[in-house]
């Protein structure tokens, strides 16, 4: 059975930053596979703005090039390649100056859809989205999409939801997590709310802890002078990794529409405890065989910014009150994965000679490599020889299962370009949430400084600082193996 996909509406989408890594990497590639699979119609007109001066085929020359060299090779079928650089053409912007913008205006057309693409450095977004309602170019039903880091800390992200609101409403404003769009988080809610198995479990009577991990093998590379400003816990926690949490931990939505679900994610980041400084560890990676430490990298040797964070939440609410939630988040670990693991409780009482805390029963959910959902369940060892227990998984690997369909599984941001021209929020940040986010944020990096915490060493290619471990330990706990 092949879903059948249906075309978004005619649309002008222009995209500000359109000469930048992220364009070029994810966004004019994502829209690439949306022409090729039927869903972006021909009338499409995409719209790369920046401040480089260039002319309609140089643009269009960059963007084969990055179409070439950001998707699979083999994935690009020349007259599909041809359509979509017709599609593109190029302003030359001055985000902050008046060059460019009448250009602009005339290009967008009547009757189909304005979407905005912020693809710039967040200081850039007021003064674009000035430029767009006061030179009449983006009208009420225009939408703007906005790029992280949305903030640094609560004052910053109020002043940006302020600023934006001059200009916009909130329902014209997507705020991107592409974590959200991920096919597994969306199945995530697929498998709570749509199946009667899981949700009757789905609480701390049941459920003994959850962990989240999101481990990168990459180090802070280029990014070093920017990312020592930031952090793992900014640049991860506040936004991806929460995010994350609020889905597992936010209780069932009237409807599956943008505000019931944001409601109910903004009433868990209101229900996060504040964390003890015995629940948190920071660390750095130090320098190895295959690579120079995160001091060298940002080349600072008193640097404080964690690369990586693990620690011991609690969601105060009826539903949690006793369930951690153990988060883990960190560069140059041993290797790239993202994963959910809700580890449900034991059996209270085990008619077989095995030992207890065992946690057979793990619905482990990875969002990469091979997004996909298994559960773990006891069995019996076959064969004779008495009653021996064995532990198996119920895989569900989107790739097994859908066979060749799962190689159609839009990427993150494809999703969430064409969520936009749909008009449809529900996977996108609420201003609220990103503030209620930071307001949590906050008093935990201020507490930590105020201490004059020094990240921990670990090894590159590790699972992080041994304290991380000690985390879980001393609740008589484990971490999941990072694996690939
Ligand atoms: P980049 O530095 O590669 O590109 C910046 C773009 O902004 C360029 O096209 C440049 O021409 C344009 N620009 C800069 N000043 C301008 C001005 N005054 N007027 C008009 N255009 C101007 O940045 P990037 O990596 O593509 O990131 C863009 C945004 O996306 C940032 O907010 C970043 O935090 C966010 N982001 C990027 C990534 C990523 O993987 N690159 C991931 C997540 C979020």
């Amino acid at each position: 059975m092949v879903a059948r996909i249906i075309p978004v509406e005619p649309f002008d989408l222009v995209i500000f930053g359109g000469t930048g890594d992220l364009a070029r990497r994810k966004i004019f590639p994502g829209l690439y596979r949306r022409l090729a699979d039927g869903q972006m119609p021909a009338e499409a007109r995409l719209i790369g703005a920046a401040r480089a001066e260039m002319d309609d085929a140089a643009f269009r020359a960059s963007i084969a090039v990055a179409l070439e060299e950001f998707l699979p090779a083999g994935g690009l079928d020349p007259a599909k390649v041809a359509q979509f650089l017709d599609m593109i053409s190029f302003v030359q912007i001055d985000a902050t100056g008046d060059a460019g913008w009448s250009v602009l205006k005339k290009k967008m057309r009547r009757d189909v859809v304005h979407a905005f693409y912020f693809s710039v450095a967040p200081s850039l977004f007021e003064p674009i989205a000035k430029r767009l309602k006061e030179r009449g170019i983006a009208g009420s039903a225009a939408r703007i999409v906005v790029e992280k880091p949305f903030g640094h800390d609560l004052d910053s992200a109020r002043a940006l939801n302020r600023n934006l609101a001059c200009y916009f409403d909130e329902a014209q404003i997507y705020r991107i997590d592409h974590y959200l769009g991920k096919e597994t988080v969306q199945n995530l809610m697929a498998v709570r709310f749509g199946n009667m198995l899981f949700e009757p479990l789905w609480n701390s009577q049941y459920i003994d802890h959850i962990q989240i991990t999101v481990a990168e093998t990459v180090g802070v590379g280029g990014r070093g002078e920017y990312y020592d400003r930031v952090g793992a816990m900014r640049d991860m926690v506040q936004n991806h990794l929460l995010q994350l949490l609020c889905l597992i931990a936010m209780e069932p939505p009237a409807r599956y529409d943008p505000d019931s679900v944001r409601d109910e994610k903004l009433k868990v980041i209101r229900a996060l405890d504040s964390v003890e400084p015995d629940d948190i560890v920071r660390g750095q990676y130090a320098g190895g065989p295959d690579g120079p430490s995160y001091l060298e990298d940002v080349g600072d040797a008193k640097s404080r910014t964690e690369c990586f964070l693990a620690m011991r939440l609690g969601v105060s609410n009826w539903r949690w009150a006793g369930t951690p939630f153990y988060l883990r988040t960190g560069k140059r670990l041993k290797a790239r994965t993202s994963e959910i693991a809700i580890v449900f409780k034991d059996a209270p009482h085990s008619i077989f000679d095995v030992p207890r805390g065992r946690h057979s029963n793990i619905l482990s959910i990875r969002l990469q490599p091979n997004e996909g959902m298994q559960l773990g369940v006891t069995i019996k060892e076959p064969g004779p020889g008495g009653m021996r227990l064995i532990d198996v998984p119920l895989d569900m690997s989107f790739a097994e299962a859908l066979g060749e369909r799962a190689g159609e599984i839009p990427d993150a941001y494809e999703r969430l370009i064409m969520d936009v021209i749909r008009g449809n929020q529900t996977l996108f940040m609420r201003g609220d949430e990103v503030e209620a986010a930071w307001a949590w944020t906050d008093p935990v990096i201020a507490g930590w400084e105020a201490r004059g915490h020094i990240p921990s060493p670990y090894d590159q290619g590790s699972s992080g600082p041994d304290d991380a471990l000690m985390l879980l330990h001393r609740d008589g706990r484990r971490w999941r193996e990072i694996r690939p």
